[in-house]
């Protein structure tokens, strides 16, 4: 087992990863900005190392300082969490080149599903139903082609960055006329963006869900899925409910797109915690990405099943086997997520600052990761997210319930937070129906903004 991780992030998820390794006995490092010097992760942590000045370019996205981190404290791993580094191929080959364990796939791995074109197709070839579209990417200058695609396709199409990311680089095309222009501007920003022009062609999904499967993998090749999330809830492709299990899905499709995801992960070679995303449409899945790293939403999943994600993550990353195997995963329950965001539940304007006072909910079935706390200052620099509320209940009524009076207890004063749009969104009838699109919430917010008018 790993002696002593450096967890080379901050805010919930370093406090996450840090609870489950002191769980597990093993020693913790902790690393932070000049801005995050009075945050919980690093009070809470066995050593802390200060990376750098606030901006994350240079802090918590600075490699040499990271790896240094690691060797000034004689950890033998790293644990990235997710978003800065998460999925950084060539942070993950840095950090195993430096002789500590990435706790995450392999490098390769990373990269191959970084690339939205080779993850695609490396789906493909292992049988996982993908969104119908270009075969790789499409070509350049050759307009006849393009248009030949897109009416094999189908429209209205989307036109996609191969390296794009956190929704960006992505353009609807309806119709013909629109079309080349719509591929040269997602092409020359998608260079811009992420240092990649290549873009593909899908077809347009009308009225998605989005649902996804996490997935564990170890070094001996035991692969298993943990069943699914809804992720419908978003804005600007953003993510601010999750629940699990997603209403409606069967066992039987449960069992056959979860079959399908565990033989990608064989065929791969895949190691640790992942989640494949698929847009869920009229009965069927198409992929879209795969993640290649523990997601916010990881708790709901812990929540239905009751296997800590974390811990297994860090139990592969040894060189452990699993500590279970998919006869031993049950779905039980229901869980929802809340994403607390510091910011204004109208205008979704940031809102940093200090929390004058704070109190967070507990009791029977309500789980919160957050690293606030009455005193701390939000800084402006990083995301929004400053917790998540879950609640646990034997069915979605009871785990709803149970998220309205959470709802209700939170209160955290001196900052604005979401905290209003959450109870909103609890108590409208469409959302308590279940099942709603990726377009929901957009629509629903357009509709209260139309009725405060
Ligand atoms: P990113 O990596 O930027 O998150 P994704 O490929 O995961 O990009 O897509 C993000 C979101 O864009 C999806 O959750 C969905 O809302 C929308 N989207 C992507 N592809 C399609 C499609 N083919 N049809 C409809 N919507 C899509």
């Amino acid at each position: 087992m790993l002696k002593k991780i450096l967890i080379a992030n901050r805010g919930e998820i370093a406090l996450r990863i840090l609870r489950a390794c002191h769980e597990m006995g093993i020693a913790t490092v902790a690393v932070h900005s000049e801005a995050d010097s009075d945050a919980l992760h690093v009070k809470l942590a066995d050593e802390s190392v200060c990376i750098g000045p606030a901006n994350s370019a240079q802090s918590y996205l600075n490699i040499p300082a990271l790896i240094a981190a690691a060797e000034v404290t004689g950890a033998d791993a790293i644990h990235p969490g997710y978003g800065f580094l998460a999925e950084n191929d060539g942070f993950a080959e840095q950090v195993e080149q430096s002789g500590f364990v990435f706790i995450g796939p392999r490098a390769e791995t990373i990269r191959l599903m970084g690339d939205k074109v080779s993850a695609k197709n490396a789906m493909k070839a292992s049988g996982v139903p993908c969104v119908p579209g270009s075969d790789g990417a499409l070509p350049e200058n050759d307009p006849d082609a393009i248009y030949q695609i897109a009416e094999k396709v189908g429209y209205p199409v989307i036109i996609k960055a191969s390296g794009g990311g956190g929704g960006r680089g992505m353009r609807v095309v309806e119709k013909a006329e629109e079309l080349i222009k719509a591929v040269e501007m997602t092409r020359a920003e998608a260079g811009a963006a992420f240092g990649n022009p290549e873009v593909y062609m899908e077809r347009y999904l009308q009225k998605p869900r989005h649902i996804e499967i996490q997935v564990l993998c170890d070094e001996e090749g035991h692969a298993i899925y943990l069943g699914e999330r809804d992720c419908s809830m978003q804005r600007r492709h953003q993510k601010v409910i999750e629940e699990a299990p997603a209403p409606f899905i069967t066992p039987a499709e449960r069992q056959k797109i979860g079959e399908a995801c565990v033989a990608a992960c064989q065929r791969i070679g895949y190691r640790g915690a992942g989640t494949f995303e698929f847009l869920y449409e009229n009965g069927e899945f198409f992929f879209i990405e795969m993640n290649t790293r523990v997601q916010v939403e990881h708790p709901i999943t812990e929540l239905v099943t009751g296997v800590d994600i974390v811990q297994e993550q860090i139990r592969v990353a040894s060189g452990l086997p699993l500590s279970y195997s998919q006869k031993d995963i049950e779905l039980k329950g229901h869980a929802f997520e809340c994403r607390i965001n510091a910011e204004d539940p109208y205008t979704f304007v940031p809102s940093p600052g200090l929390i004058t006072s704070c109190h967070q909910p507990g009791g029977n079935g309500v789980r919160i990761d957050s690293h606030i706390y009455q005193g701390y200052t939000v800084p402006p620099y990083y995301d929004s997210m400053i917790g998540k509320v879950c609640t646990y209940g034997r069915d979605r009524q009871e785990a709803m319930a149970k998220m309205r009076v959470a709802l209700n207890e939170l209160a955290i004063n001196g900052i604005k937070t979401n905290t209003n749009l959450h109870r909103d969104l609890f108590n409208d009838t469409g959302f308590c129906q279940g099942g709603q699109s990726i377009h929901y919430l957009e629509q629903w917010l357009q509709k209260r903004k139309e009725s405060q008018h």
